[in-house]
């Protein structure tokens, strides 16, 4: 961490020279001394040092400056520095102006010049000013700081990908924190741009890319090699176990994952029903062992990277990438999954973000403490997500079309046992109302056509899933809904697909394409569960390696 600062500015560079030496004498071990000649490049030099989240203890400013009186940069500099104390350095004459200070800029003390000798004259009087700082001081947090609004969508992505890539940082909510709307003004040049990304080495990124954002952070987002036996597309479930056993089984392998390795199962704050886990594990700890095993097994995982398309070249599979890049392997494993597609009643697509969430309850639950929220939906997913809610906030509605809820029955009993829990079933939600941010949702009972209005600070939706296969659309069979078809699902009346060239059936987990594979929650018939993707990654290794050696 960097050293807090004593910070001292003086026209006369003879003075600004001798008070520099005698406090580099007593305190430069534990504080960096500062020492500028005018107030205007101090207060500059002080913004820079606020971005870069440096600390200042100690000001020590001569009042008679031609520019800038010390009174002056004191009331300037104090609401960059709130907590640094603040010495006046006075000649006899400015004795009332720095009297005035004391209420003007809370001045703590005022010493006159010369201080000679400093053991008797200046030491005793910052030590006690230092020790004083340093009892009450909250040293600032050291890691990256994202400041933007609880309403603005592409703060709550970036929070998001941080959070899911187990990377630590500080929310500044510019709502609430004078510091930090400042903070971002001063950065992008009066105007308030959202999210406002500080890292620990003094740089800023406003509005990052995620992929920046990857690259900034440290993450890997290119590959290493140009060509892989397996590049596996997506890091939920199903994509990690098929790379730790391929991995395991000396593939060489690829990961390309858009956003966060983990997937769905990563928006679970607990899953309950894995195998091995008898008190439950989060989706966020479960992808990052999965992480860390598959590297032990020297698979590469790019994060930030998607995949837009595949196309075939013989017996080599290209896959296309989101920043024009190709990648070259002979197999490709789908293991895309699923999300929630957005709301289309009215309101909903303008509060996204701004109240409006999909699947994302985990990263934003503490920020509704003591507000009423809402779940939408009657599955695992929302169940869990309402228990996990029910911790922070006042109350947790549950709407629910159906009139029981489709959750296993250990989340159903937790449900109707919590009392900050409503479930509202047979109940559909019709609009989504609010100026800037979400304030009122509109309810319609399908069974006696009654309507309600609920207020609600935020409305977390787990309904609507919807496969990810659209970077193979046109080129693998789907079902109607986009899931996409494998093995003994292609064959119709005993044929195989059109177009399949090979003298054999498809794998049980091949797509219509040979050497294309499909695991977990993109394919038709899967069980949407972590268990069921975990299991097709790793039968969908087993079948690529048989195709690998027909090559
Ligand atoms: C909130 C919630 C709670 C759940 N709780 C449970 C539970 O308790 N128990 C249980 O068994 N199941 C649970 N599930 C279901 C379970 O999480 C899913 O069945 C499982 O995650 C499916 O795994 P998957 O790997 O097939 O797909 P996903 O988990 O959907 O992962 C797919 C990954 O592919 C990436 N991707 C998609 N397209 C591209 C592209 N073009 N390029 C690169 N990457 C791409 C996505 O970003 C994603 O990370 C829950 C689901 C949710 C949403």
């Amino acid at each position: 961490m960097a050293k807090p600062a004593i910070f001292t500015i003086d026209d006369d560079p003879m003075v600004l020279n001798a008070i520099e030496r005698d406090l580099r004498k007593r305190y430069g071990q534990d504080y960096r001394i500062v020492s500028v000649n005018q107030g205007q490049a101090a207060l500059n030099f002080l913004k820079q040092m606020s971005q870069r989240n440096e600390t200042v203890a100690l000001f020590l400013v001569d009042q008679r400056m031609p520019q800038m009186s010390g009174t002056e940069f004191l009331a300037q500099a104090r609401p960059i520095f709130s907590e640094a104390k603040r010495l006046l350095l006075t000649a006899y004459a400015d004795t009332q102006a720095a009297i005035d200070s004391i209420n003007q800029v809370g001045l703590d003390y005022y010493l006159m010049k010369p201080w000679d000798p400093p053991e008797e004259r200046l030491y005793p009087v910052l030590d006690e000013m230092l020790a004083d700082w340093k009892a009450h001081a909250r040293l600032p947090y050291e890691g990256i700081r994202v400041a933007g609004t609880l309403w603005s969508m592409q703060s709550h992505e970036v929070k998001d990908f941080l959070a899911r890539h187990q990377i630590p940082y500080q929310w500044l909510d510019i709502e609430s924190n004078p510091m930090a709307h400042q903070l971002v003004t001063e950065v992008n040049q009066g105007d308030v741009v959202i999210p406002t990304v500080f890292f620990p080495d003094g740089s800023v990124m406003t509005q990052p890319t995620l992929r920046d954002l990857a690259e900034k952070a440290g993450l890997q987002t290119r590959a290493e090699r140009p060509f892989y036996d397996l590049v596996i597309i997506g890091a939920g479930p199903a994509g990690l176990a098929a790379a730790v056993y391929a991995g395991s089984e000396g593939l060489r392998t690829l990961v390309l994952e858009r956003q966060a390795p983990g997937g769905q199962a990563s928006r679970s704050p607990r899953i309950e029903n894995y195998l091995g886990f008898p008190t439950g594990i989060s989706g966020d700890d479960l992808a990052r062992r999965a992480v860390t095993q598959a590297r032990r097994f020297n698979t590469e995982i790019l994060s930030a990277q998607e995949a837009q398309q595949i196309s075939i070249q013989h017996s080599y599979r290209i896959v296309h990438l989101a920043d024009e890049s190709e990648i070259s392997c002979y197999a490709v494993l789908l293991a895309t999954g699923a999300t929630f597609h957005l709301l289309k009643m009215p309101g909903a697509a303008a509060l996204n973000g701004a109240g409006v969430y999909y699947g994302a309850a985990y990263t934003e639950a503490t920020y509704y403490q003591g507000k009423d929220v809402i779940v939408v939906g009657g599955a695992n997913s929302a169940g869990q997500a309402a228990i996990y809610l029910s911790r922070f906030a006042s109350k947790v509605t549950v709407l629910m079309r159906g009139p029981e809820p489709t959750a296993s029955k250990y989340l159903v009993d937790e449900l109707r046992e919590n009392e900050k829990i409503e479930l509202l079933l047979d109940t559909d939600l019709i609009e989504v109302k609010g100026q800037d941010r979400l304030e009122e949702v509109i309810v319609r009972n399908n069974q006696n056509n009654e309507i309600r209005s609920l207020r609600a600070a935020a409305l977390f939706v787990f309904i609507g899933v919807e496969p990810q296969s659209k970077l193979v659309a046109g080129l693998a069979k789907c079902d109607e809904k986009g899931y996409v078809l494998t093995g003994v699902d292609l064959l119709v009346d005993g044929k195989r697909p059109e177009g399949w060239p090979l003298e054999r059936d498809p794998y049980l987990l091949e797509t219509s394409v040979p050497g294309i594979f499909a695991a977990g929650d993109v394919r038709y018939g899967t069980s949407h569960r972590v268990a069921s993707a975990v299991g097709e990654g790793a039968i969908a290794v087993a079948l690529i390696r048989q195709y690998l050696r027909s090559l």
